[in-house]
């Protein structure tokens, strides 16, 4: 080792004046972006392999020899500056797991993949301090190294021209000030780190830690971002009742750190599992299939089908495009179920956590103090600093976030849901904060009624209605592709083929006790490596491993356009039924039923390109067009959605058709009478079949909106 530190120095003046000329003058000049000195590890690997290693073994004194020798060579092009220098792309012997970094690693280089789930306002620290003798007045300057204590000079040095006291009390002794104004100032901020869910085995808790950023590396990191971390590993002590004990804190110090560029790295997809999900994606009915292999322990009948099928699309989502004027177009395709207790939803949205990538399961009964966007928390790192913690929805990026119980959500995350889910992006203003953090997630939620159970819907009845029920926030619901609603419905056929099955999934489970035991295989850990499993009614479906192989591999490789012909068969739709509607509402004035808006027909491009992406197409073709026009069509008749502007407005169409014809009414009998009697208006509107409650009820919206006025009792005129 002591060569390795000895020689450090002039190996890297070597190596910076032969190979880093130009990144250093431009440093000097201050054209670098950064202020720091880039060296990409394999360079320095070809170019003197030992020297290389002594660098990872012993990086806090190499680096610092490096970081000298830099800043003298800054000096003799005249510029007193002292860039530090940052090693990038480490190589693979370095990596760990962050729960397996200990004492063999201690201020050694270590790299690790892991997401950042906590950020910290920045705080200045002495980095150069200067101290001047009382007795001498000579300046004596320190660089400080740690963050932790302020270390002053141990003697007035002779040698740099000081009087030689020491500090202390005694006769002869001296003091130490620091001289804040010529001290030299560093930012730093502290990170918290955790594991990648995926590398998690079994059901453990992910691993955290704590990492000091410093200098240029301050303010380059938000919460939610996964980043390959080059960490220096170092201790602190613990204190109990103000005394240092013998056990340590493993800190980290951020030496760079490196944004995935690829997303799904994580999922590893071998040659072999290309061409296995090459020859599944040519299945000849892929969606029923795929449709199948989700919770398949959950019977699929009618109406759960259909749902199931929504679920396959969300899971490979369509295509997040960006404008040249920076606007941007959600790919992420959003789901609410709504339904009683008791239906299977939360089981759904557990299996779809599984099964897609980076995906977050969290429910609104229980969520952490982040929440779903994020919050600022003080003093998280014991320092009185405010700290920002991403929630749910920054941390499930590129994924899905299936939240349980979206109608137990508190109101202030209700509030910044609808930008999170419109804009993919959490805008934080708190605690001095201000940022915006990446949330580009699909959202799958579930919702129960407010009152335990969804009232029974009229035939007539919108889904909006039960929308209502759930108690969340009307304007919402048009952030939603998709709505359904899962009824617990008596249906004697259906309710056996449901007992059978839930009895054959209880027969082919194997007994915990008996896996505990290595008496039985654990069938999960069976099928891990599995394509296919089967299922308890003898059919096959995909594994859970496998399909989020399938997922990251489509997703990654496929950003599907849509062609002329897909092009064509959607608008045509579009305008079909916009039509009808126009056609079927002829007899009223001014029509006011609107059958599909435009959102959601981003809606329907969403669904086209999430099954060709399904498919591996580069192109979404018309037959993608139109399987995501059977379901968009199935999902309204199921759903009785004929008209979706409610589903904005949340105000349907026969209400405001109601209101328009009163208005009417009242506008006709005012000018042939001079007023508007309630019988007579009464009577026009029975025969269009408007009741005399919705008259009572449009009369009072008109009057409140002063519409109309009541000149006397029970007449009315325009006003
Ligand atoms: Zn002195």
């Amino acid at each position: 080792m002591s060569m390795q530190v000895q020689d450090a120095g002039a190996r890297w003046h070597t190596y910076l004046t032969e190979m880093k000329e130009e990144p250093i003058t431009l440093l000097c000049h201050g054209g670098a972006e950064e202020m720091a000195l880039h060296v990409d590890f394999r360079d320095l690997q070809a170019w003197d392999p030992d020297f290389a290693v002594g660098v990872l073994e012993h990086p806090r004194e190499i680096i610092r020899e490096g970081e000298n020798a830099l800043a003298a060579l800054c000096r003799e092009l005249g510029h007193a500056i002292d860039p530090p220098i940052r090693l990038y792309d480490l190589p693979p012997d370095v990596r760990r797991y962050l729960h397996e970094i200990g004492s063999d690693d201690i201020h050694k280089m270590r790299t690790a993949e892991v997401i950042i789930t906590r950020v910290s306002e920045l705080k200045p620290r002495i980095y150069d301090a200067d101290f001047r003798c009382v007795l001498c007045g000579a300046m004596m300057p320190v660089r400080q190294e740690s963050e932790q204590e302020l270390v002053e000079p141990p003697i007035c040095d002779t040698e740099r021209g000081g009087c030689g006291a020491y500090p202390g009390s005694g006769k002869g002794s001296t003091r130490f000030e620091l001289v804040i104004e010529s001290t030299r100032m560093i930012n730093n901020q502290f990170l918290e780190i955790q594991e990648l869910p995926e590398e998690v085995k079994g059901t453990g808790q992910p691993a955290r830690a704590t990492v000091l950023v410093e200098g240029d590396l301050c303010n380059q990191f938000l919460p939610g971002e996964r980043v390959t971390a080059n960490l220096l590993p170092y201790v602190h002590s613990e204190y109990r009742r103000n005394r240092r004990t013998p056990m340590f804190q493993i800190v980290h110090r951020l030496h760079s750190a490196n944004r995935e560029s690829t997303p799904f790295t994580e999922i590893v997809v071998t040659e072999d599992d290309e061409e296995r999900i090459r020859e599944i994606a040519a299945e000849p009915d892929l969606l029923t299939l795929l449709q199948n292999s989700i919770a398949p322990s959950i019977l699929g009948s009618g109406k759960l089908n259909f749902v199931k099928r929504s679920l396959v699309l969300q899971l490979f989502g369509g295509v997040s495009r960006k404008n040249a004027d920076g606007t941007r177009l959600r790919g992420d395709i959003h789901l609410l179920l709504m339904g009683d207790p008791g239906i299977a939803k939360s089981q759904l949205l557990t299996y779809m956590s599984k099964i897609s990538p980076r995906a977050k399961y969290a429910s609104g009964g229980n969520i952490s103090a982040a929440g779903l966007t994020a919050a600022a928390i003080k003093d998280a790192f014991g320092d009185g600093r405010f700290t920002l913690e991403a929630g749910v929805l920054p941390l499930a990026d590129m994924g899905i976030a299936c939240i349980d119980e979206i109608d137990k959500i508190g109101s202030s995350d209700r509030g910044s849901l609808h930008e999170a889910m419109e804009q993919q992006v959490v805008s934080v203003s708190k605690g001095g904060i201000t940022t915006q953090l990446k949330a580009r997630c699909s959202v799958l939620a579930a919702a129960n009624p407010e009152d335990g159970r969804f009232s029974k819907r009229g035939p007539n009845q919108s889904l909006m209605h039960s929308f209502k029920e759930t108690g969340l926030p009307l304007p919402l619901a048009s952030r939603f592709d998709i709505i359904w609603m899962m009824r617990d419905e008596a249906d004697p056929q259906n309710d056996t083929n449901i007992a059978r099955h839930i009895l054959q999934s209880r027969l082919r489970g194997v007994a915990e006790a008996r896996i505990d035991q290595g008496v039985a295989f654990d069938p999960q850990r069976e099928e891990e490596d599995q394509v296919w499993a089967d299922g308890v009614d003898g059919g096959r479906y995909l594994t859970v491993g496998f399909l989020r192989k399938y997922v990251a591999y489509a997703k990654r490789r496929y950003h599907p356009d849509l062609t002329a012909e897909a092009q064509a068969l959607l608008v045509e739709y579009y305008s079909a039924e916009r039509n009808r509607a126009e056609a079927e509402s002829g007899d009223y004035s001014g029509s006011e039923v609107i059958p599909m808006t435009p959102r959601q027909f981003e809606a329907l491009t969403r669904l086209t390109e999430a099954h060709a992406r399904m498919h591996l197409r580069p192109e979404a073709t018309a037959e993608d067009a139109g399987c995501a026009i059977s379901i968009f069509k199935h999902w309204r008749e199921e759903e009785n959605i004929k008209d979706e502007a409610e589903m904005q407005s949340g105000v349907s169409s026969s209400k405001r058709n109601a209101r328009s014809r009163v208005q009417v009414h009242v506008r006709d009998l005012h000018r042939e009478r001079g007023e508007a009697e309630l019988n007579e208006i009464y009577n026009r509107c029975l025969r269009e079949n408007i009741t005399e409650d919705q008259v009572d009820d449009a009369i009072q919206t008109l009057l409140r909106n002063g519409i109309i006025f009541e000149p006397h009792t029970d007449a009315f005129a325009i006003s």
